[in-house]
């Protein structure tokens, strides 16, 4: 694959990406993309390892391990060193009904089980892909497929985020009929309201997506919460199964002092409504938090935190922290996370480098714990109380628990807190409706593989059965769970829907 000797005459190259004091002006995304020549050098790096760990997708030590889709990777870096792009993209097909996301989205775990990645910085996997499918974009080559035959059965997929998305794909290429219903505006779940435009295109890759799909056959309802709008006995009578991918959205509060202040506010609403605003009228309508001016404080490390960052600093705001009560993680692999692992090293994302740019540091703290919120006479938040904390990870194996440290207290002014602490489950309203049982962690309750629920001819998949996930493993459990409903409908099924046992 790729050329032999390839990683030993080639470095690992990315894509410059637009400088961050330009890019936080718009709203658009951040990367650009590499020369063909440079590509090609990135693709012959693949190293024909003979056993290659990049495809697997095995959960290790509690997390992915190369590629969860299982996708071809060697295949197609040995395409892309070849500069033949029309057959990788379709052998990234195979195996992927949306490289457009997870090429721009994905925490890539294949690249830290690329072989090269034990001694040398790994291929350039995620950047292949997203090259790959912006190609086959540019150049015209993706176009409707609707299926030759209907089977007439009918399926309705309750949630448009990438699990229901990839259900709707393959049960639709099995000629089903296949109805979305989504109660957001618009279809995409948090391809389209939570990760925001910068990262991920919404009218140029996320919406046009959807408008492909629809021309094959899928049909989208949109503004309709299914239990609400459109109650669960039609739901039942109207169709021979149904698909719940209705994510984890329950956001985890932080029930302290003055929670109630006006400025307190969960990432989320701040990220949908600002996405909602910038589509609906770049802006213009007002109808978003603005952090403009104001000093911001987000409650929260990782990639929710992120984006309230990015997001914060295109609204100009004066100040910025992101607070996150875990030690910081060490810049590389530490002893006990060894290659193949997810590698648990610091990273230094968007958001970070342009809080970096603007105010001269990175904007994250560590080990800090939030205790209050306070506010002026008309209850606005006026400033926030913090402490360091240091863990105790107890001798039994316990869950470590943090410990305030006395004497590190602080307060700082903050105008509008954003709590991006991670999520809780899939909301009740519906689920109580269907009556379908519920896992511990409050998820629905059923196994990875059949993904039947309690109640007949009902499935469930994505963030609302595994819990709080990635876009790809939303797209695995899609393609599984569609297979495994196919086979309820048909009795057997030449859908490929790739599972093991997480
Ligand atoms: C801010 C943010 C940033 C993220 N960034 C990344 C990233 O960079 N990379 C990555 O891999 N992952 C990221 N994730 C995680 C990733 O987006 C999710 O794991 C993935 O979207 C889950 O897909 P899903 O289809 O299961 O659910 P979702 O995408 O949550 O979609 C569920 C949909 O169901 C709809 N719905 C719920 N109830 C009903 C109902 N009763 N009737 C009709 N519709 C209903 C909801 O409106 C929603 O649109 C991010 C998550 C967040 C919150
Ligand atoms: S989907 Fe993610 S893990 Fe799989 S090849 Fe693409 S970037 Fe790697």
């Amino acid at each position: 694959m790729g050329k032999p000797t390839g990683f030993i005459e080639f470095q690992r190259q990315l894509p410059e990406d637009r400088a961050p004091k330009e890019r936080i002006k718009d709203w658009k995304e951040f990367h650009l993309h590499l020369s063909d020549e440079e590509i090609q050098k990135q693709g012959a790096r693949c190293m024909d390892c003979g056993i290659p760990f990049c495809h697997t997708g095995m959960n290790i030590a509690g997390a992915a391990s190369g590629c969860p889709l299982n996708n071809l990777i060697p295949d197609w870096n040995d395409l892309v060193y070849r500069n033949e792009w029309k057959d990788a993209y379709m052998r990234l097909r195979r195996t992927n009904n949306f490289p457009e996301f997870t090429g721009r989205v994905c925490p890539a775990p294949c690249e830290g089980a690329c072989t090269v990645g034990i001694n040398l910085p790994p291929v350039t996997i995620k950047n292949h892909e997203v090259t790959i499918s912006d190609k086959a974009w540019e150049e015209e080559r993706v176009h409707p497929h609707p299926p030759e035959i209907r089977t007439n059965k009918k399926v309705a997929i309750v949630g448009s985020g990438p699990a229901g998305l990839a259900a709707a794909d393959q049960l639709n290429q099995a000629g089903h009929i296949v109805t979305v219903f989504e109660r957001s505006d618009r279809p995409g779940g948090l391809l389209m309201y939570g990760i925001p435009n910068m990262k991920l295109d919404k009218r140029d890759v996320v919406q046009r997506r959807t408008r492909l799909m629809a021309q094959e056959g899928v049909k989208f309802i949109t503004n309709c919460e299914v239990g609400v709008d459109y109650s669960v006995e039609k739901l039942k009578e109207e169709f021979d199964a149904i698909i719940l991918t209705i994510g984890s959205t329950k956001g985890r509060d932080l029930p302290i002092e003055g929670r109630d202040l006006k400025g307190v506010h969960y990432a989320m609403e701040f990220l949908a409504k600002n996405t909602k605003s910038l589509l609906d009228s770049e802006l213009n309508d007002n109808n978003y938090i603005s952090a403009k001016d104001k000093n911001v404080v987000v409650i929260g490390g990782g990639d929710t935190g992120t984006d309230c960052v990015a997001t914060s600093i295109r609204h100009q705001c004066s100040s910025l922290r992101q607070l996150e009560i875990m030690p910081e993680s060490p810049k590389t692999r530490s002893k006990n996370n060894p290659w193949p692992e997810y590698p648990k090293v610091l990273k230094v994302d968007y958001g970070q480098e342009e809080a970096t740019a603007v105010f001269g540091s990175d904007p994250r703290e560590y080990e800090t714990m939030t205790q209050k919120f306070v506010g002026d006479e008309d209850g606005n938040l006026k400033e926030i109380h913090t402490v360091q904390v240091k863990w105790n990870f107890p001798a039994n194996g316990g869950r470590p628990t943090p410990e305030p440290i006395p004497g590190t207290e602080k307060v700082k002014p903050a105008d509008l807190a954003l709590l991006a602490m991670g999520f809780l489950g899939p909301e009740d309203q519906l689920l109580e409706k269907l009556g379908v049982d519920r896992d511990q962690r409050s998820n629905i309750k059923a196994d990875y593989g059949a993904f039947t629920t309690s109640v007949a001819g009902v499935f469930a998949a994505g963030d609302s059965r595994r819990g709080q996930s990635l876009v790809v493993w939303a797209i695995n459990e899609g393609r599984a769970v569609a297979k495994a409903c196919d086979t309820y409908l048909m009795g057997s099924s030449d859908l490929t829907g790739y599972t093991q046992n997480y």
